[in-house]
């Protein structure tokens, strides 16, 4: 299968327009917030909208199982339970409604924060919200996958470590659950794919905890800090601390080419999205030593 690549982009104005915006740019993957990543309400999807989206979709030549919705922001499904949590959890069951209603496989998710009641806690507490999403989403949502989204770490974070996504799959068991592994996250977590080494390295200690069958999506970005710094802040492929050399290891491998690749890069004077993708499209084709 030819690699599906792209980016995140903007549903302004309607969610169908989204599709136009990852054409416009040659995606053949892409990821979406399904409504304001910053605020608690969403409306809810109206109908006419998923059905202009479906169809539209259908009619792109982007498959289905290469599009990704994005959680929003303010849930944290690893805090303590109250009315935050409540809050969280219900966010999920309505973000894998809206996926099915519009058709797509792929739900991403952050772990989030402990908030000091230790790990274990955390690891329960995601696992809890995961699977009382996939029992009240309801019938009709069963060709909706969520992914786990490995993070960068730092102060009472869960899913920095593959362990503690491994523990959480354990637990949830099914097939309705993936990972999208992101690299900017992993190198400032301490992973060191600077090298096909590192790479390599990361990809066997990601089989041992968790299984490379579970992966089903990268966020390819670069990190503009420095390795393990428990920063995340992304940059452009091959311009930040992982480098050129990281993201050729990286897309040469089949495990992390096969999946949809989304960047969630940053657009500024030094590059857009079109060159970006121009990058990750000569790594694929195995040309590191590329012009420009
Ligand atoms: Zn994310
Ligand atoms: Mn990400
Ligand atoms: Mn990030």
């Amino acid at each position: 299968m030819d690699a599906r690549v792209g980016f995140h982009v903007s549903i302004a104005g309607a969610i169908a327009n989204s599709i136009d915006n990852a054409k416009k740019i040659g995606c053949s993957a892409f990821q979406i917030f399904s409504r304001n990543p910053r605020g608690w309400s969403a409306k809810p999807l109206d109908e006419k909208d998923a059905i202009a989206f479906r169809d539209k979709l259908a009619a792109s030549g982007i498959n289905s199982n290469s599009v990704l919705v994005h959680m929003p922001y303010l849930p944290n499904l690893a805090g303590p339970n109250g009315e935050l949590y409540k809050k969280s959890t219900e966010t999920l069951i309505q973000e894998v409604q809206r996926c099915s209603l519009l058709g797509i496989r792929y739900l991403v998710i952050h772990l989030g924060s402990h908030r000091g009641e230790g790990i274990l806690n955390g690891i329960t507490q995601v696992a809890n919200a995961c699977s009382m999403a996939i029992d009240e989403a309801g019938a009709g949502t069963t060709t909706v996958q969520i992914l786990l989204e490995n993070s960068a770490g730092g102060k009472d974070s869960v899913g920095s470590k593959f362990e503690e996504i491994g523990l959480i799959l354990d637990k949830l068991n099914s097939s309705r659950f993936g990972i999208c592994l992101d690299t900017c996250h992993a190198f400032a977590s301490g992973h060191d794919i600077r090298s096909k080494d590192g790479v390599d390295s990361m990809l066997e200690e990601f089989d041992n905890k968790i299984g490379l069958d579970k992966l089903e999506a990268v966020h390819l970005n670069d990190s503009k800090y420095p390795f393990k710094s428990n920063r995340d802040r992304h940059e452009h492929i091959g311009l930040g601390e992982i480098g050129i050399n990281g993201f050729a290891a990286i897309l040469s491998n089949y495990s992390t080419s096969k999946v949809p690749l989304i960047m969630e890069t940053p657009i500024d004077a030094r590059r857009g999205d079109g060159d970006n993708l121009r990058v990750v499209l000569h790594l694929l084709a195995g040309d590191r030593y590329m012009k420009g």
